[in-house]
């Protein structure tokens, strides 16, 4: 097996597609269509950094256009490359249909490592970069929409929603033509969390369903489930976060950039976090035990795996001595396509990447819905939910007087009920609702097809399908 050759990113991400297309009946020369990337924008733009101009390399990938805006985050990292962010806006075209938000699939990245310049720098980089995107339309708020991904977050949305601003002065929707800005810059609540929030529900939804709990080997619910993330960023942290303090879970590793821990009896995140925030690591933390080779944490027991970091980490090199059960792909592209056979003969069940991630997306669509209709989410309807949550309750405390206190509602029930939804609320009920809906379209595939033999080939023949339909219904 060691002897076969990697495939790049974009390979592995193509052979996943012809495993699954190879079961569908497409029109000649469609399948060709959806999986090509139509196009790749090369930038190179010098900046004058510390003395002297610096020249740097960006990337804006357009996967499909069927349909419009085009959606993906943008990546800074020294590993961006032309194959790198082609694979990605493949990933981001399928994702959005399995997802059903109404985007084709792009997907950026600026070949720097973000830690090495300060905040006035990054500020100049990200504008001049925004600057070249925007005056070619790879980014506008109704062709190309990018958001946060690896080394970017809010910070570098709202620059660049500010630099499209100042180059599009009447353009009221000028707001709308990025993702993932904070909220007081026409940011949405619950984007920043919302990546790490959509795994928790992608894994209390698999959890609700005990043939597919079977399938790996596992029994129960998320209570008490051994969990090892790799990537203690933005979605790793978020999902770690939540599993830990409002499921049960149990984080017995972790595995970062300079090292990993591990505790048997879990370890605390937050703690971490704080930890890694003002050390820049893991090194040092207090509790557990510090791994130095912490890639060898990927092949340690657990009930639950979620690579939430970078892609290929999981492949021919290590896939067979991965002992996890169920494998999470927070992270995209983390298992390569040849490893991915290697853990289904074992066994092993995977929630591919283009579900398990697709919560960044899906609250970015709210985002960009708010921005287009310039009010924030349960504006008009909140206190008037309020006003009838009140009557119903007068009216049990009416009866409740007037029949004698027989009975009287539980603790805290009132204040629950009476409180109408605000924007954080109704995107995670938003949210929510996305990954239930999407996980039942696979599972159905998964279940119903004796062809069909895991998820993520499931997950593409959904969301091919759905690309597929598109492109027929334009009179492709
Ligand atoms: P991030 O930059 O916030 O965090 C990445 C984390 O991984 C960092 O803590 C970093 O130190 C760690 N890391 C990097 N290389 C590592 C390595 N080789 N070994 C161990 N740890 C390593 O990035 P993020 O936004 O959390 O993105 C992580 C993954 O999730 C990426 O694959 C990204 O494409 C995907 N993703 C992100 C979003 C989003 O909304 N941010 C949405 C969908 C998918």
């Amino acid at each position: 097996m060691l002897n076969r050759p990697e495939p790049t990113f974009r390979e592995s991400v193509d052979l996943m597609f012809n495993r699954a297309v190879a079961l569908m009946d497409l029109p000649p020369g469609l399948e060709e269509k959806i999986r090509v990337c139509n196009s790749t924008y090369t930038v190179r733009f010098g900046v004058r950094l510390r003395g002297q101009i610096k020249t740097l390399t960006g990337y804006r990938a357009v996967h499909s256009e069927h349909m419009e805006p085009v959606k993906g985050g943008i990546r800074y990292s020294l590993g961006v490359n032309q194959d790198e962010v082609e694979a990605l806006a493949a990933l981001m075209t399928y994702k959005c249909a399995l997802v059903e938000t109404p985007f084709g699939g792009s997907k950026g990245g600026l070949c720097i490592d973000p830690r090495e310049y300060e905040e006035h720098e990054l500020e100049m980089i990200t504008r001049r970069f925004t600057y070249e995107l925007a005056k070619r339309d790879l980014i506008n708020p109704s062709q190309n929409v990018p958001a946060p991904d690896m080394g970017t977050g809010e910070r570098e949305m709202a620059w660049m929603a500010d630099q499209y601003a100042r180059m599009n002065t009447t353009d009221i929707n000028s707001r709308a033509c990025v993702t993932g800005k904070p909220p007081h810059a026409g940011g949405i609540q619950g984007r920043v969390e919302a990546t790490g929030r959509g795994v928790q529900f992608a894994l209390q939804e698999f959890f609700r369903h005990p043939e597919d709990v079977k399938a790996a080997n596992l029994s129960g619910s998320l209570d008490g489930k051994r969990v090892i993330v790799q990537g203690l960023g933005n979605v790793g942290y978020h999902a770690a976060k939540f599993l830990s303090e409002e499921d049960g879970a149990k984080i017995t590793g972790i595995i970062e950039r300079d090292g990993g821990l591990y505790d048997e009896k879990g370890l605390n995140i937050e703690d971490v976090h704080q930890h890694i925030v003002r050390s820049g690591g893991v090194k040092g933390f207090p509790s557990g035990e510090y791994v130095v080779d912490a890639s060898k944490l990927l092949e340690e027991k657990c009930d639950i795996l979620i690579p939430a970091a970078i892609e290929g980490v999981i492949n021919i090199g290590n896939a067979d001595r991965v002992q996890a059960n169920l494998i999470i792909e927070a992270a995209n592209g983390p298992v390569t396509a040849p490893a991915d056979e290697i853990l289904r003969k074992k066994g092993i069940v995977i929630v591919p990447d283009m579900f398990a991630n697709a919560g960044g997306v899906t609250v970015s669509y709210f985002e960009w819905v708010k921005n287009l209709s310039h009010i924030r989410f349960g504006r008009m309807g909140r206190r008037q939910e309020e006003a009838r949550h009140q009557l119903i309750v007068n009216e049990l405390q009416r009866l409740d007087e007037h029949l004698g206190s027989s009975w009287s509602m539980s603790p805290g029930f009132k204040k629950k009920y009476l409180r109408g939804a605000g924007e954080l609320e109704l995107v995670r009920s938003g949210l929510d609702d996305t990954m239930r809906a999407a996980y039942q379209s696979m599972r159905e595939v998964w279940h119903s097809r004796d062809d069909v033999p895991d998820l993520r080939m499931a997950a593409y023949l959904v969301s091919i399908g759905r690309v597929a339909t598109s492109y027929k219904a334009k009179g492709l």
